[in-house]
């Protein structure tokens, strides 16, 4: 399988520049900072910015499968929080994440982590698809693994296109969800359609 670029190791953010940064954009772009309500825009414009691309630890604690569970397993509307790399902006929906247990599995919970890991950094919707699978099929040898995110990106939404509410949809379907027409169809009809939640 394609193994998606993977990024590590940021730099530590340097929360000064980033504040003399977002003042001299703020400035370019036409506004005051002598403003009241804009002051102190600058440091929460930081702040914010490093908190959006601050990806969480990835602690991915799984259990050998003594009980032979081969059913598939299916977490729904995980939550999506991300920055699209091309414009800064954010881009927002669900993921649904499946996998056919191998020799083992995973704390339910612990499928949302995978995918707030690899939101919470400079994104495309792509790439945070074909990364969650990748994680999980390597981490869980897993029989399977599906991956579909559902998300609004905002750079479309307000402005370009201005299409709002409209959503990209990707997937990412490996091993016997991607060979066996009956688990992928499965896979697929148990999350098809779920829709992105405003
Ligand atoms: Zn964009």
């Amino acid at each position: 399988m394609w193994r998606p670029r993977i990024v590590h190791d940021r730099r530590p953010v340097d929360t000064a520049r980033a504040q003399r940064a977002a003042a001299d954009l703020l400035g370019a772009l036409g506004l005051s900072l002598d403003d009241a309500g804009l002051r102190d825009t600058p440091r929460r414009m930081a702040q914010a910015w490093a908190e959006l691309l601050a990806a969480p630890e990835l602690e991915l604690t799984t259990f050998p499968n003594d009980d032979g569970y081969d059913e598939l397993v299916v977490v729904e509307d995980i939550p999506v929080r991300s920055v699209c790399e091309h414009h800064m902006l954010p881009f927002v929906g669900v993921a649904h994440v499946g996998y056919l247990p191998g020799s083992r599995i995973a704390g339910l919970s612990k499928l949302t982590r995978v995918v707030d890991h690899f939101a919470r950094r400079a994104q495309t919707q792509e790439r945070l698809t074909t990364q969650v699978a990748a994680e999980l099929e390597r981490r869980l040898d897993a029989r399977g693994v599906g991956v579909v995110v559902e998300a609004e990106h905002t750079c479309m939404s307000l402005r370009g296109a201005r299409a709002a509410g409209t959503r990209t949809v990707t997937s990412t379907l490996t091993g016997a969800l991607h060979d066996d027409p009956a688990q992928r169809a499965e896979f697929l009809a148990l999350v098809r359609g779920r829709g992105v939640r405003p």
